[in-house]
């Protein structure tokens, strides 16, 4: 053995990075081991670029508006400036977090690690053996690609940061959260777009009003939405992709993006050899604080499957920390997680669906639509969803549900209400801020309609 370590994080994703801050605040003896770069999928090739690559996007919207307000534009975009301005930002990024795990006193080491035993790391590159007290799994996820003839020609979120041209146009497949900020991207940008899904009806899971409302939405940007199909094959036809779908239609794309979900980076790694126990889909088994079935092995974030949300594995890291180096046990409560989903018309949403909750109990929904002030000089047709849900005895605020301008930040702030337990009475005594569209959500008089007994009334 080489070195002795109090803690050997492996993965410098959101998660692991913020473990080894605390761990090492708390004087604990640090090394990160990563073999990719430092910020992991949230920072290289997630929300950040994805986020900076929505805003490019919604310039169209705002120019098709522009006119209304008097103005006169003439609009070019150039995709290599936004590619390349991004990784600048990106690699400033990166460069944040390397000096935040430096000046920690955080050991920053280039190099995949396998685990070889409740306490044994090898670097593979480095040939390395280091010994630890206790090993934390940060390692994330990938893209998970069908597995049909050609696959290889179609591209996913990663390869989509670093595109050298824009194709002419795009087939998504998938109804998930990836597939329609890339869909409301790639068509903002001016590609023709097409998304491809097995299900009926988009971002399952989500209330039905929000699911209706983006279909709407997105499809009133130009995006075709295909349902009830999958992709059965691709093949190469000239500078196009030849795209053979499950209903036996063929039709040629410039490119084809798989956002068919993500799968854990779990394997290759030695955790089922030294007797971690993983799901049947890869995830790796923890307890409340994020202890896998080796007792001195930790694992948090994405390749855990609880919350594939970069602040929850945050928190998950940081608790993890707090629990081995601080004396101080933290579980991370996911029950009340409130998440945006950046298309255009945007999402924000925490708290049961109408359907959970007409299943809990008697309740109450308030909902209003209406166009956002931004379009009412226009003939841009988008409109705005705002919709409460509370119990009807004690009328405890149940579920947020926002589509439309500014959605995610609403709900950021909504989601302090909702876990201090806040009612329909807190709301009701806030007051209202003229004119803002947040200002529906503690406006609302009667209930637009009831669940009593479980049946809509
Ligand atoms: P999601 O699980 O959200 O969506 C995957 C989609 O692919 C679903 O519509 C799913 O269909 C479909 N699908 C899965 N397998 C197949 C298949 N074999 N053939 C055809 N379709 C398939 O995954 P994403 O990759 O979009 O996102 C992963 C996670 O990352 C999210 O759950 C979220 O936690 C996080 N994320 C968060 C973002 C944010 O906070 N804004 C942004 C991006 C990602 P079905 O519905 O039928 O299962």
């Amino acid at each position: 053995m080489d070195k002795q370590y109090d803690l050997i994080v492996i993965g410098a994703g959101s998660g692991g990075v913020r473990a080894a801050r605390v761990a090492a605040n708390h004087g604990a003896k640090v090394a990160i081991v990563e073999e990719y770069r430092v910020g992991g999928t949230c920072v290289i090739r997630g929300c950040v670029p994805k986020k900076l690559f929505v805003y490019a996007s919604r310039f169209s919207d705002m120019f098709e508006v522009a006119g209304s307000f008097g103005w006169t534009v003439d609009a070019q975009f150039d995709w290599p400036t936004l590619v390349a301005n991004k990784d600048k930002e990106i690699a400033r990024l990166e460069a944040a977090y390397v000096g935040a795990l430096e000046r920690a006193g955080v050991e920053i080491i280039r190099d995949r690690a396998v685990v070889t035993g409740p306490n044994g790391v090898k670097l593979v590159k480095g040939g390395r053996e280091l010994s630890t007290r206790y090993i934390l799994v940060a390692t994330g996820g990938h893209p998970r690609i069908p597995h049909i003839p050609g696959r290889e020609l179609g591209i996913t979120s990663n390869e989509a940061f670093h595109l050298e041209t824009l194709p002419h146009s795009i087939l998504i497949e998938g109804g998930g959260y990836v597939a329609v900020e890339f869909a409301t991207i790639f068509a903002g940008l001016g590609v023709d777009t097409t998304m491809i899904y097995r299900g009926d009806k988009i971002l399952r899971g989500f209330d039905e009003d929000l699911r209706v409302g983006l279909e709407a939405g997105l499809q009133e940007r130009g995006i075709r939405i295909i349902y009830q199909t999958n992709v059965r094959g691709l093949q190469k036809q000239g500078d196009d992709i030849l795209v053979h779908f499950s209903d036996e239609v063929d039709a040629p794309f410039g490119a084809v993006m798989f956002a068919t979900g993500r799968e854990a980076n779990s394997h290759g790694i030695g955790l089922a050899e030294v007797g971690v126990e993983l799901h049947s889909g890869g995830a790796i088994k923890v307890d409340k604080y994020s202890q896998t079935t080796v007792p001195s092995i930790y694992a948090v974030g994405d390749v855990t499957g609880r919350a594939a949300l970069t602040p929850v594995a945050v928190r998950e890291g940081w608790y993890v920390a707090e629990t081995l180096f601080n004396n101080n046990p933290l579980a991370v409560d996911h029950s009340q997680i409130g998440t945006a989903v950046f298309a255009e018309p945007e999402v924000g949403t925490i708290g049961l669906t109408e359907t959970e909750a007409a299943t809990h109990g008697d309740i109450d929904v308030f909902v209003t639509r209406f166009r956002p002030m931004i379009n009412t000089l226009t003939s841009h047709p988008g409109r705005m969803i705002l919709k409460l849900i509370t119990e009807a005895e004690g009328d405890k605020v149940l579920g947020v549900h926002i589509i439309g301008p500014g959605a995610a930040e609403m709900i950021q702030l909504v989601a302090i209400a909702i876990g201090m337990g806040a009612t329909k009475v807190d709301f009701d005594r806030t007051m209202a801020m003229h004119p803002t569209a947040g200002e529906e959500l503690v406006t609302f008089k009667a209930p637009s309609y009831r669940y009593r007994g479980g049946a809509k009334v």
